[in-house]
């Protein structure tokens, strides 16, 4: 569920109708509705309410201090994958015994700032890395409490690019390998294993993958366990898929259902890291149509939001629901199925001003008429958007906006030709 609506044919964000945000803050826009952010988060520790979870919400998904700071009021952690990252989760008030610390590529000086912030847990995702933990932890006097991060080898679950779980990614150690991996660290003084992590790819649309994994892990901490290690906590990661194209997700009660029960089997403390399950389907960019253009027997719709703003659709191929924010009296209402051609509508690519032929946001797809002016709105964009987003083709990025009931709040701006070269040597 989100608060995203048609009210008398013009987009609403909670009480608040899109257009006159689109007038004062201006376009691409992203708009994130409060109420469906709290919801989501509020949605998954309901669901795990029986395990009592750490949910630790992953910082990459959505940066924004705003809504890191509404997940943490909200009672997460965060999860985050990098120095930035680890600044960005701080400054949103996390305190550092609720932060995962993920990521194949930690250096000293990333892992020196999160001992001194106190984190939580480190998921390691190699060898090199376990040692340089311990060498840093016994720099500063410290033991660090790391959890393994377990590449379970499961068949394919999603886009190539975004799964984690599958034989020859770059991310977790070898299921087949890692107990001995782990029984060269039994008795260093400085880095003690307290936990398996398992984040199996994005987004995931069966609890299938879950089962799996879960089954693995029973048995892998069983022997770890053998070997010597207390392991005390489980890190199932992240991953729900959200409703892209329409109701294809699942209710995060689907993924407890087969989670909770091993964890319960397990005796240990349940981490979660969702991201795109929380802020995806709560935000949304708006943008402005510039130009209409026929070309090489194709329609194209040419408006302000470009790859540099939204870039999972040419990074993944990803499906993007757009529609205008204000359609015609005789196709008020969104259609429940994008990919027929609805009556009034015709195919068209919906693509950027940047200088890449990949740059769109979607293609072929049936949309109703539409005119220079006109606003458009790309949905579940709040995940993997602005987070990823550039200032390629010299555009600065978008401005935020947070949407709560009837008010709304400007949570960044939208950045200047200045913020463009502020950070070049002055010539
Ligand atoms: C990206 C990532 C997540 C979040 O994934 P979502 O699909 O957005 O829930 C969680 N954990 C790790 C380690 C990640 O890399």
């Amino acid at each position: 569920m989100d608060h995203f609506s048609y009210r008398n044919r013009i987009l609403h964000c909670d009480d608040v109708p899109v257009p006159a945000l689109a007038e004062k803050y201006g376009t691409p826009l992203y708009v994130y509705s409060k109420k469906t952010l709290t919801h989501h988060l509020k949605q998954i520790q309901t669901a795990f309410l029986a395990v009592n979870p750490l949910v630790c919400y992953s910082i990459k998904t959505n940066g924004n201090i705003h809504i890191a700071k509404l997940m943490v009021d909200g009672g997460a952690g965060c999860d985050v994958t990098s120095g930035g990252e680890l600044f960005r989760a701080l400054k949103a008030g996390c305190p550092g015994e609720k932060i995962v610390f993920a990521g194949v590529g930690k250096t000293d000086a990333e892992l020196r700032m999160a001992f001194e912030a106190g984190v939580f847990l480190f998921n390691v995702e190699s060898e090199g890395e376990l040692f340089a933990i311990a060498d840093v932890a016994k720099s500063m006097n410290r033991v660090a409490k790391v959890a393994l991060r377990v590449n379970p080898d499961l068949p394919p679950k999603t886009h190539a690019k975004t799964d984690t779980s599958v034989k020859g990614v770059k991310f977790g150690l070898d299921i087949d390998t890692v107990l001995e991996f782990a029984a060269k660290v039994v008795k260093n003084p400085h880095v003690k294993v307290v936990g398996l992590h398992m984040h199996l790819g994005s987004p995931i649309l069966s609890a299938d993958p879950y089962r799996q994994g879960i089954e693995k892990g029973l048995i892998l901490i069983d022997k770890l366990r053998a070997q010597g290690h207390q392991i005390n906590v489980w890190n199932m990661g992240g991953g729900f898929g959200i409703h892209y194209r329409k109701q294809e997700a699942l209710p995060a009660s689907a993924f407890a259902e087969v989670i909770v029960p091993g964890i319960q089997k397990s005796g240990c403390q349940l981490v979660l890291e969702p991201g795109r399950f929380i802020v995806g389907n709560a935000g949304l960019l708006v943008s402005r149509v510039i130009y209409t253009k026929d070309s090489g027997g194709k329609h194209f719709v040419i408006q302000d939001a470009a790859m540099n703003d939204l870039v999972r659709p040419t990074l993944y191929d990803s499906f993007h629901r757009i529609w205008p924010v204000a359609p015609a009296a005789d196709l008020a209402a969104p259609p429940s199925d994008y990919e027929i051609a609805n009556p009034g509508t015709r195919k068209v690519d919906v693509v950027g001003p940047v200088c890449e032929s990949g740059d769109f946001l979607a293609k072929d797809r049936y949309l109703p008429p539409v005119q220079s002016g006109d606003l458009l709105a790309t949905f579940s964009a709040g995940a993997y958007g602005m987070s990823m987003s550039s200032n390629y083709n010299g555009r600065p990025r978008a401005a935020e906006i947070l949407v709560d009931g009837g008010e709304h709040h400007l949570i960044r701006r939208r950045e200047t030709f200045d913020d463009l070269i502020r950070p070049e040597v002055e010539c």
